[in-house]
């Protein structure tokens, strides 16, 4: 199983970062290993680790060099997911022009909520994350540099992906730290879809 993932998806987050909206989609990867289903998010120890609410895809059928126009086939299902980021550790990286998958890729990095069958009708409504009951980001699927056909049809040039593949989709602005005893909350339109609590190992 992949964990792909798009970097700079949506322009505002791309500036909040300090960079240009991309040309191309920018595509990196998470450790399979480091998915999540608990509703515990635990900070490794001394490390300041930034949310990233991001709408995540769930490949149903392998492919390789798919058009656009057949792309969507190949999702099955859809989750809510948060793209854990250790920001000062990927900064570091990338002031040098290294690979960031030690910021990415930490026990717990990815985390994901239940899967659902996917609905491209349901998915035009906004995701959204809260914490401590403040919301901190929203976005949606028509604000996105890259839609999910062209990443799909684009991530296809480059590998094979498989069935049970994530493609986490891009975060919108509004990212920052999270803090022992924080309280998130997922969700998509108007549903709750995950309710997560940290913790500081
Ligand atoms: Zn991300």
């Amino acid at each position: 199983m992949n964990i792909f993932c798009v970097g700079q998806n949506y322009a505002k987050h791309a500036k909040e970062l300090g960079n240009e909206v991309p040309k191309d989609p920018i595509f990196f990867q998470k450790a399979s290993s480091c998915l999540s289903t608990s509703d515990v998010i635990k900070i490794p120890k001394g490390r300041e680790i930034h949310y990233e609410l991001e709408l995540v895809m769930i490949f149903g059928k392998s492919g390789k060099s798919i058009p656009k126009s057949e792309a969507l086939n190949h999702i099955s299902h859809w989750c809510l997911g948060l793209d854990l980021t250790d920001r000062e550790r990927q900064n570091k990286r990338r002031e040098k022009g290294l690979p960031w998958f030690d910021a990415k890729s930490f026990p717990g990095a990815a985390v994901i909520t239940d899967r659902e069958t996917v609905d491209w009708q349901k998915l035009e409504q906004d995701l959204w994350l809260t914490i401590n009951g403040v919301e901190v980001q929203r976005g949606n699927v028509s604000n996105m540099v890259f839609d999910i056909s062209t990443l799909i049809s684009v991530l296809s040039e480059i590998v094979t992906f498989q069935d049970g593949d994530f493609l986490f989709t891009g975060t919108p602005s509004g990212v920052g730290p999270l803090h022992d005893g924080d309280e998130l909350m997922l969700g998509l339109g108007d549903e709750t879809k995950g309710s997560l609590y940290v913790t500081s190992s």
